[in-house]
């Protein structure tokens, strides 16, 4: 195991940007630059004529090239595939992920070596089939996946290492409780942590998968298309070049509007042009509902950790659109205190999966680690059954929301004819009593019962959730030696042979 021989890395694979950082060799993170001398990646992917491109250029190429890159794979995990061809080919969102990953590796590589192995950042509401697609897109794009961490705690423990908790004195710093508030481009966390001294522990966490900057974009997007509508009849979001280009050119105003109270957004479309005059105060009119859903959100994981606001001792900003004013404004408002802006926003994630990296390194090598984390699921998860009664297919949870990992759970079931010769184990994510409104985890079935199994013949079936939240099932059928183990069949997974496939295809696409 070649353990050592690269230092400590982390990467945030972001939704909308990337970021790679190690150890030094005392210790501390550094965010690694890339190609172009930037700390941020784009993670967009182009498919060209002469081949992929990641980054900046897939993302300068939106306006002329839309239908060939991918931007935002992150959002699509879990789907089999990426909703559009890109270059007359389908591919898994895994894939797209990879193809990030391989250019954060190639990028590193004159700075600290090959890459051989990484811990990779999620969302902490990322659930187990996301997780474990960030897993094989790093295996795709030739990396050694240590351990994926979630954003927030990385984050927490990049803010630790900076105020000093981290040092050997830090065990003597008072129990501080902390809310991370993490809004990056696509998604939307928020997480309660407990650091004591040097332990970092979980208490909830809450998010939406689905909320990011880039609905603050597409916002501006749609107010500025329907004044174009008004004067010329003729609405540019139909065109995709058009409206690549009017996504990028509002994100660029909706920063803009972060530092200055107004901006115009200019930009031309079948030979009409077009400039809106937009202010802050008119972004935030146009987006209040979506801060208030972050808001929420924010209120809900304070009381599922037990707390109340009075006892949050610091707000942690991570994430670019936390830059916009009125997203501390709010915090304020709800917290009493103003929030924590002294790690940068984007670095942070990157920087603190580095930190994590180290604490294995260091466990590996049998020193003590230096610092500890206890993490906490963020779904419930259930098998699904047959409610005896009704016969209405039911979920039956065994590991509730927002319990400390590692868990182990175990339920008995029972066939429901006599002879029996398999069972088909379902496993699900959320909170619905109904599966159809849960995420399918996956499926394992149990071939070769013994014959004449009388009905009702006890099935043990266990889970072990581990600290990273990736789960294996163990199915066990009572008074035989039939089990299971490790079998889940996940519905949109690439199989062995296609990650090995893929991972020469990426190999080689980049070369
Ligand atoms: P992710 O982790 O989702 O990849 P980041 O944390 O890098 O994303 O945040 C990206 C989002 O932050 C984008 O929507 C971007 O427009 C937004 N953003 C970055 N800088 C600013 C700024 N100064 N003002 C407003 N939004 C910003
Ligand atoms: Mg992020």
């Amino acid at each position: 195991m070649a353990r050592n021989s690269c230092p400590a890395v982390g990467i945030d694979l972001g939704t909308t940007y990337s970021v790679i950082a190690r150890l030094d060799a005392s210790g501390r993170p550094q965010t690694i630059p890339n190609a172009e001398g930037d700390i941020l990646t784009p993670s967009v992917v182009q498919f060209t004529e002469g081949g992929v491109v990641v980054g900046k250029a897939a993302l300068e190429a939106m306006p002329r090239d839309m239908a060939n890159v991918a931007e935002s794979p992150k959002r699509e995990l879990g789907q089999r595939v990426y909703p559009k061809p890109l270059g007359g080919r389908r591919y898994p969102p895994e894939v797209l992920e990879a193809f990030v990953l391989a250019k954060l590796r190639a990028d590193a590589a004159p700075h600290i070596g090959p890459v051989e192995h990484a811990v990779i950042t999620v969302p902490a509401y990322f659930d187990e089939v996301r997780r474990k697609a960030t897993i094989d897109a790093g295996y795709m794009a030739g990396i050694d996946v240590w351990d994926i961490v979630n954003e927030p705690t990385a984050a927490a423990i990049a803010f630790g290492f900076r105020e000093g908790f981290l040092r050997p004195d830090g065990t003597a710093v008072e129990t501080q409780h902390i809310v991370i508030y993490d809004l990056g481009g696509g998604t939307f966390d928020v997480t309660v942590m407990r650091i004591k001294g040097r332990q970092f522990e979980v208490l909830a966490t809450d998010g939406d998968m689905r909320l990011g900057g880039r609905d603050w974009d597409q916002r501006l997007v749609d107010y500025v298309a329907e004044e174009f509508i008004r004067t010329y009849g003729v609405d540019p979001r139909e065109d995709p070049n058009t409206f690549g280009l009017l996504l990028r050119e509002c994100e660029a105003a909706k920063r803009r509007l972060s530092q200055q109270e107004e901006t115009h957004i200019v930009f031309e479309y079948e030979g009409c042009p077009n400039r809106t005059h937009v202010t802050r105060r008119l972004l935030e009119d146009l987006t209040s509902d979506l801060l208030e859903r972050t808001a929420f959100t924010a209120q809900q994981a304070v009381e599922a950790a037990g707390l109340t606001w009075q006892a949050i001792d610091r707000v942690l900003l991570i994430g670019g659109a936390t830059r916009m004013p009125a997203v501390p404004r709010m915090l304020q408002k709800l917290c009493g205190r103003p929030p924590d802006q002294t790690v940068s926003p984007e670095e942070a994630v990157a920087q603190g999966a580095a930190l994590h990296a180290g604490l294995l390194q260091a466990r590996h090598a049998g020193r003590v680690p230096p610092f500890e984390v206890r993490n906490v699921n963020a779904h419930s998860l259930a098998v699904v059954g047959l409610e005896p009664k009704t016969r209405q297919r039911r979920t039956a949870v065994l590991i509730p929301r927002n319990t400390p990992l590692p868990a182990s759970a175990r339920r008995l079931f029972r066939t429901s004819k006599a002879n029996q010769r398999s069972i088909r184990v379902e496993i699900v994510e959320g909170e619905s009593p109904s599966p159809a409104d849960c995420i399918l985890v996956g499926k394992c079935t149990v071939p070769n019962l013994p014959p004449n199994l009388p009905a009702q013949t006890p099935i043990d079936v266990a889970f072990d959730y581990a600290e990273n939240g990736t789960l294996s099932v163990r199915v066990q059928v009572a008074g035989t030696n039939v089990h299971l183990e490790h079998q889940l069949v996940r519905p949109n997974s690439l199989t062995p042979e296609q990650l090995d496939q893929w991972r020469q295809f990426i190999a080689e696409s980049l070369r």
